[in-house]
């Protein structure tokens, strides 16, 4: 079905599923000649499906927003635990960078100590 049809983030058909067949609903008004397209909506997948509809609405991708907002939350948390992983590293690093300058070297002050005990009860 897709096949003849073309995406566009700015679509005038949509495409819809009924009792195992497949629909295609007008939804806008469509001039003599012009060309059908539907959104594709893709998702579940992460190949890149860029688009170029160049629709003023253009998304730059075929997945539906859905995806793309879950492909977005996905990175995000890749992302967080590469941050926690390159932390460890400068860490590491940063030793040797405060040597460097001469300064820092006392200025590191154990604060272990200050956190106030909740003791409660
Ligand atoms: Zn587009």
């Amino acid at each position: 079905m897709g096949a003849y049809l073309n995406h566009s983030c700015d679509p005038n058909c949509e495409v819809d599923e009924i009792k195992g067949r497949v629909w295609l609903f007008a939804i806008r008004n469509i001039a003599a000649g012009e060309e059908l397209v539907w959104d594709y909506n893709l998702y579940d997948d992460d190949d890149p499906a860029p688009c170029h509809c160049g629709s003023s609405k253009c998304r730059g991708t075929m997945y539906s927003r859905e995806w793309m907002a879950k492909m977005r939350r996905q990175a995000a948390r890749k992302k967080k635990r590469k941050l926690a992983g390159s932390q460890i590293g400068k860490n590491g690093a940063g030793k040797n960078g405060a040597g460097k300058n001469g300064a820092g070297k006392n200025g590191v002050v154990k604060n272990e100590a200050v956190k106030p005990r909740r003791g409660g009860m």
